[in-house]
């Protein structure tokens, strides 16, 4: 709209200073029929003639600068379109600004490096320089804002979530600590009875389709489940004293390996900087010394990916489950203000904060607790009581895709970002990190960057929900993948086409 109206305003400038200009030609040819001018009529026509060939030349210079801003209108708009694709954009102009997928130099076969540092919120690389992820970032494909978590944004859901293309509700781990309903058994990180996991995770599929995958640490990764068997020397029982380097060093070695036993997946685990982001928020000098080691172990493996002449080949895949947001200025809302209207017991808290899931025993009308609660919270007498929404789960909104699991709990809060739920006041240490909040919120957005022979360089794609990466992975291995929530999309967009 800008550039139209932009080139009628000016055509229009034109064709006036032409306008202007004839009959001044006509009454200058004129001259000798109409008796001679007098002194003033000759200045006046010298300052009409002045005005005319100002006019003209404005004339003139207005059609070239609509020109020349109809072209940048018209360039930007291409480039602007090209640098950030969005999903529907044909693989045509994919084509044109990126090129093709890089042939394998010294592998056979694709491999792929998926490594998850827990907690990296997308921003956290302006904190300090990151030479090593910038590297990634710079020759590599990332998603800006960040990619989109599920819902909740907690360690265990995102994990597996991203490992099967499950959403929570499906792939059956709806928390990181929950109940199951109907066994009245409790859930928890530690837990690697397969009962609990549903799913196929990638690493049993690329097992399925008669690869070999091998994980070192990834939550479910250790649970045996189909032909996946989680045994050395593919598999670790998890252990959080292993320190970082022997964890690089132990992915490095699967490269000197025979072709037949190298895998074609390695999953790769860190901690950080999710547990320095708890004690310490996301704004705090900590995080960047947190990070500054991550980018160190990421340099690690990239150094010796070089060393063995297989760094081109590869399909590093740095990402995170979850962003971080700080928790201070007594932004808490304490369930003890409820008492008028309902007391909660601790037990009816399957999870407090930032999500609130009420399970009440089953001898409680659950309908009756949930309007208790509502009048609570709009009674003006519950502190912070606006910055919790709370839900029956079939009222959620679809958007999260957390209703449809027994194990997910009847009530359901939500908190505003930075916010907490606690059952009393207490002098407990108030300031530090959480997450697990609305999977819309940017804070909760972490890294995703995808370097290798398939992906375009330099390159930014938009947003997408870490359902996603499952059909990915399986699309650069080309395997057969299970039946998942995601689709093709992100495999479409971000993976770039053979010759
Ligand atoms: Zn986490």
């Amino acid at each position: 709209m800008g550039h139209a109206a932009l080139s009628i305003s000016s055509t229009g400038a034109a064709e006036e200073a032409q306008q202007n200009l004839l009959p001044l030609k006509s009454s200058s040819s004129s001259s000798e029929i109409f008796p001679a001018k007098s002194e003033t009529e000759q200045q006046r026509d010298v300052d009409m003639q002045w005005r005319a060939r100002f006019s003209f030349a404005f004339g003139v210079a207005a059609t070239i600068v609509a020109c020349i801003a109809l072209a940048f209108a018209f360039f930007s708009h291409r480039y602007g379109n090209q640098t950030i694709p969005s999903f529907d954009s044909d693989s045509d102009s994919v084509v044109g600004r990126w090129g093709f997928a890089r042939p394998l130099k010294s592998l056979n076969k694709p491999a792929v490096i998926l490594i998850s540092t827990d907690g990296f919120r997308y921003g956290y690389h302006w904190k300090v320089p990151l030479p090593n992820i910038n590297r990634l970032r710079f020759n590599g494909t990332e998603a800006v804002p960040g990619m989109i978590p599920v819902y909740p944004s907690l360690t265990f859901p995102n994990h597996y979530s991203i490992a099967t293309g499950l959403y929570p509700a499906w792939h059956g781990i709806i928390s990181n600590v929950f109940t199951d309903p109907t066994s009245e058994e409790k859930f928890h990180p530690g837990i690697i009875d397969q009962k609990w996991w549903l799913g196929e995770p990638i690493w049993e599929s690329v097992v399925r389709n008669g690869l070999i995958a091998a994980t070192f640490f990834w939550p479910g990764s250790d649970v045996s489940k189909g032909l996946w068997n989680c045994s050395l020397p593919y598999c670790r029982h998890y252990n959080q004293s292993v320190p970082f380097e022997d964890r690089v060093d132990t992915v490095l070695a699967y490269f000197d390996l025979p072709e037949e036993q190298r895998p074609s997946l390695i999953t790769l685990y860190f901690e950080e900087p999710d547990h320095t982001g708890h004690q310490v928020g996301a704004d705090d000098p900590h995080i960047s010394e947190a990070i500054t080691r991550i980018d160190q172990m990421v340099g690690r493996l990239i150094d010796g990916l070089d060393a063995k002449n297989v760094f081109d080949d590869v399909s590093i895949i740095l990402l995170s489950d979850h962003g971080m947001v700080g928790t201070c200025d007594k932004k808490i809302i304490y369930l003890e203000d409820f008492e008028p209207w309902i007391s909660i017991p601790r037990d009816w808290a399957d999870e407090l904060s930032p999500v609130l899931g009420l399970r009440p025993p089953s001898d409680v009308d659950v309908k009756e607790v949930y309007q208790n609660i509502t009048e609570a919270l709009n009674s003006g007498k519950v502190a912070n009581s606006e910055f919790l929404q709370v839900y029956l789960k079939e009222d959620l909104p679809a958007r999260l895709h957390y209703s449809k699991s027994e194990r997910i709990q009847p009530i359901i809060g939500m908190v505003a970002e930075g916010y907490k739920v606690e059952m009393k006041r207490s002098s407990a240490k108030e300031c530090g990190g959480a997450h697990g909040y609305d999977n819309e919120f940017l804070s909760m957005h972490p890294i995703f960057i995808a370097h290798g022979p398939q992906f375009g360089s330099g390159r930014q794609i938009p947003s997408f929900t870490n359902i996603e990466v499952y059909n990915l992975i399986a699309s650069i291995l080309n395997i057969e993948g299970a039946a998942n929530n995601g689709t093709f999309s992100l495999a479409n967009t971000a993976l770039l086409p053979s010759r």
